[in-house]
């Protein structure tokens, strides 16, 4: 598609209701995360496996993708991350091919966060990147705790966010990306997180980064807590006000939420 086409789909009749259809990409899954890291205070000492998800969004004119996926399992083995496993054509490349696409096909990329399962596939994109001012900055000098999800601590070895940051699209605060399609604030798990809200034919949709690992940090509850006491925060998190300030305004939202390592959003699949 050239860029006169592009513009002319973008604006032109079939594009302007502004729905989209969602699709979810599976770039691997993670072996052996602690629990703990997914709901704050668990002591079960319990491990799962968690899919890594990517979305593509199109209208039939454009295609974006919302994250990247993982690198590799090697990388993910050199740079101190769960297990990786990316059999079965988990690949970002293996995964758009079974829809007919190639990273060139992608015309831009939302970026919810900056953590390695999320941007390890940045480097081979070709097309802008949106991302936070503020995940921008944190990234570049996280807190100790948030050193390996950021690849920061890696002496001699190119973190993946940095290595497409000449290509970012730097917002700040609530910004439309085209008709049907934002992102908005979501600070908690990280301060520069962003939720992506894309307009489909069934309703608003919310791809909330790791916010929301699964509808469990939505619906679970903190052991031995009060049941009416619901929403459980992520356990790798860097403000709990702000985690359960993002929590209460998507519930105030029209909208359904898309978490982001939840095994039940890979079975539904498809959204509007
Ligand atoms: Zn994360």
């Amino acid at each position: 598609m050239t860029m006169a086409d592009r513009e002319s789909a973008t604006h032109g009749s079939g594009a302007a209701t502004g729905l989209w259809r969602i699709e979810t990409l599976c770039c691997g899954v993670l072996h052996g995360v602690p629990e703990s890291a997914l709901m704050y205070m668990d002591a079960s000492g319990r491990r799962v496996d968690l899919p890594v998800l990517v979305w593509l969004l199109r209208n039939g004119f454009e295609t974006l993708l919302v994250d990247t996926g993982p690198s590799s399992p090697e990388l993910a083995r050199l740079r101190f991350h769960p297990e990786l496993d990316q059999s079965g054509s988990r690949t970002l490349a293996e995964q758009l091919a079974l829809h007919g696409l190639s990273v060139q096909d992608i015309d831009a990329v939302i970026n919810t966060h900056l953590h390695w399962d999320h941007c390890g596939g940045n480097p081979l994109m070709q097309a802008p990147i949106y991302v936070q001012r503020r995940e921008l900055e944190f990234a570049s000098a996280p807190l100790p705790t948030q050193l390996v999800p950021y690849e920061a601590s890696l002496v001699g070895m190119e973190a993946a966010w940095l290595a497409s940051a000449a290509w970012m699209r730097v917002v700040e605060g609530p910004t439309v990306i085209r008709k049907g399609i934002s992102v908005i604030p979501l600070p908690g798990h990280t301060p520069g997180s962003q939720g992506v809200l894309v307009d489909t034919a069934d309703g608003r949709f919310c791809v909330t980064g790791d916010l929301i690992d699964s509808k469990e940090n939505v619906e679970g509850q903190l052991v031995g807590w009060p049941d009416h006491v619901r929403g459980v925060p992520s356990g790798i998190h860097t403000d709990l006000e702000d985690w359960y300030a993002s929590l209460r305004m998507l519930q105030s939202m029209d909208l359904s939420l898309i978490p982001a390592h939840d095994w039940e959003v890979l079975e539904i699949g498809a959204f509007g």
